[in-house]
């Protein structure tokens, strides 16, 4: 009998491998990144083993945390560590023996960078590279508990930071006719609506605080929102179609110009996410596995020896009946 695979891996999606080539000729600088990020929706679409450890919410969360907010998520270790080790052979000077996959999975999910730089300080690595790297690692997860958790999301929700995993918008969307604002979340792909005239990172809503940058020539669907305030910025785009999950880091390394612009006037992403999940990752073990057999020597071994109190339901009656 042929058990299901959660590891056979399905042919590649042809549009996803597409814009990825399209992307990497024009940007060539960026092939590093492209190649780790070519590698997590690789993953991401091969998402059984993913889509097997989306959390139940936790039911006593604050009404403003994220869905993912102190969740515990058990995971398939041995597969999620493989799936690590494989992200960090795409970096030449990283010894993969010597970074914890789960510890980093974790950190990651949480965007906690200051457990990111332990973990590259113990391991040898560059601190800025480890953090990149763990959030492509955490793609496939992230994007898997969107999907899975898509409907246990509040109706509305007016916090500038993802519901799901806490991040920061990677970009406001401007969608149909109506032009609808929609934040989408550049980890886990959820998009969703908040007022137009408020600031994403600060909730500034007076108008004299709020404006936008735009291109000079060319480009009319592109502009950059920024807020005097806080000095956030979030890039904006005017689309006919939401952007697909997968689509929405390509958008935004293919306008880093943008970016740029926003830096040379003194605006700023905040370094802190959104939200601090507080989220944990732990190791679904191996039903009847090694472990299991361990647990039953312990037992066997750390028992009492037997009393002839406790031995005496054991006798079998005397045959004839008598006592
Ligand atoms: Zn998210
Ligand atoms: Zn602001």
């Amino acid at each position: 009998m042929l058990w299901p695979n959660a590891r056979i891996r399905h042919p590649r999606n042809v549009e996803i491998q597409k814009q990825v080539a399209a992307v990497r000729r024009d940007n060539p600088e960026s092939a590093a990144w492209l190649g780790l990020l070519d590698a997590a929706l690789g993953e991401s679409e091969n998402g059984a083993m993913w889509d097997a450890a989306v959390p139940t919410p936790a039911s006593e969360r604050p009404i403003k945390a994220p869905v993912l907010s102190q969740t515990e998520i058990t995971i398939d270790a041995r597969a999620a560590r493989s799936w690590v080790r494989r992200l960090l052979t795409l970096i030449p000077t990283v010894n993969p023996r010597r970074i914890d996959g789960l510890a980093l999975l974790e950190a990651a999910v949480c965007h906690d960078d200051v457990r990111i730089d332990a973990l590259a300080a113990a391991g040898g690595v560059e601190p800025h590279a480890l953090r990149v790297l763990g959030q492509m690692a955490a793609l496939p997860l992230l994007q898997a508990c969107a999907r899975g958790l898509a409907s246990a999301l509040p109706a509305t929700w007016w916090e500038g930071y993802c519901p799901v995993c806490g991040a920061w918008p990677v970009v406001a969307e401007y969608t149909g006719l109506e032009r609808k604002r929609q934040l989408r979340c550049g980890r886990c792909g959820t998009g969703w609506a908040i007022p137009l005239l408020r600031c994403v990172f600060c909730d500034e809503t007076d108008h004299d605080k709020l404006g936008y940058l735009t291109p000079e020539a060319g480009e009319q669907t592109r502009k950059i929102e920024v807020c005097h305030s806080c000095k956030g910025y979030v890039k904006g785009f005017t689309t006919v179609r939401a952007l697909a999950p997968w689509a929405i880091l390509l958008d935004d390394l293919t306008t880093v110009p943008l970016d740029v612009a926003a830096l040379e006037r003194g605006y700023h992403r905040p370094p802190r996410p959104g939200y601090a999940l507080e989220a944990s990752i732990t190791e679904r073990g191996p039903v009847g596995g090694w472990w299991r057999l361990w647990r039953m020597v312990e037992v066997v071994t750390k028992q009492p020896p037997p009393t002839s109190t406790n031995l005496q339901n054991l006798r079998q009656p005397p045959p004839g009946g008598a006592a």
